[in-house]
């Protein structure tokens, strides 16, 4: 997507590192905006800081492009440092998205309390903790976008997954319940709900099938691709576009949604 005009804005986005967060770090910054990416793997923070800056610092910007900055999303006083910094440097947060997230599946007899807690800590917990870490910045300024990359997981049950689908609903809630109290305060609050993406997750959890099933890594990409009407996995790019668009000024009046992004696989 072009023509956004982002100048000046600053966007955090997390798990900005790899997959469907690194493109909407590309995406923002293309538009302008000065990025900090966050996540917990620092050496691939850097690389992608290395792809933004070559990319987007080439156009002689008056100021860097983008910061990287550590993060664990479940962690309270993390979220808390690592926002300080960003702020900091790059002031203070106009847009951000929450897009760190961790699949990892087993049959609900098998869910251990650890498991389940670990899903709603990343997936559903670090929404709050980062968005908590904003928001009254964005009310007090009275502008402010926040995008929660959620799931068709987050509309729709999907077998062996049921921590991960309880903590993408809990986002999906989450979003409409935020959209409504910020509503009449400048801030929109939306959900992206990808199907089945093309990142290092997806490769994950087919390798993940394959582990569990005994079968051939090409079966499990089927019955995987299967699930999108279209028969393909979605770009990481597609995802990033519709970011983009709930980040433009004609998108002011979207409050609340939970976009899905699935080739008509969840509506
Ligand atoms: P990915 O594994 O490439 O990205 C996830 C990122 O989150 C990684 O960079 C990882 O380091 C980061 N992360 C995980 N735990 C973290 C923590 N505790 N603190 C900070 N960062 C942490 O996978 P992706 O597919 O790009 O996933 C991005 C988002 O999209 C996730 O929320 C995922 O649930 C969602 N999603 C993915 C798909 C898919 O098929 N790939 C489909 C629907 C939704």
């Amino acid at each position: 997507m072009t023509g956004v005009a982002l100048q000046g804005r600053h966007a955090v986005v997390t798990g900005g590192g790899s997959g469907i967060g690194a493109a909407c770090a590309q995406a923002l910054a293309r538009s302008g905006a000065r990025v900090t990416v966050m996540g917990r793997d620092r050496k691939r923070l850097c690389e992608q800081l290395g792809r933004l800056v070559s990319t987007h610092d080439a156009h002689a910007r008056p100021a860097p492009c983008a910061q990287a900055v550590a993060v664990d999303v479940t962690q309270a006083d993390s979220v808390d440092t690592a926002f300080a910094i960003a702020s900091a440097a790059f002031g203070p947060v106009d847009i951000l998205v929450n897009n760190a997230g961790h699949a990892q599946a087993a049959p609900f007899s098998r869910t251990d309390p650890a498991l389940w807690q670990r899903m709603l800590d990343v997936n559903l917990g670090g929404v709050y903790l980062c968005t908590r870490a904003v928001i009254d910045s964005m009310v007090e300024r009275r502008d402010g976008r926040v995008i929660n990359i959620a799931s068709t997981a987050g509309l729709a049950g999907y077998a062996y997954v049921a921590a991960y689908c309880a903590a993408k609903h809990g986002v999906i809630g989450l979003t409409r319940a935020l959209a409504l109290e910020y509503a009449a305060h400048g801030v929109t609050v939306n959900a992206v709900c990808p199907g089945y993406t093309d990142t290092p997750l997806l490769r994950e959890s087919i390798a993940q099938i394959v582990a569990k099933t005994g079968r051939d890594e090409a079966d499990a990409r089927r019955e995987l691709l299967r699930a999108n009407p279209q028969g393909r996995f979605i770009a990481p790019d597609e995802v990033a576009d519709t970011v983009l668009w709930l980040c433009s000024p004609g998108a002011r009046s979207i409050n609340g949604h939970a976009v899905s992004v699935s080739g008509g696989e969840v509506m």
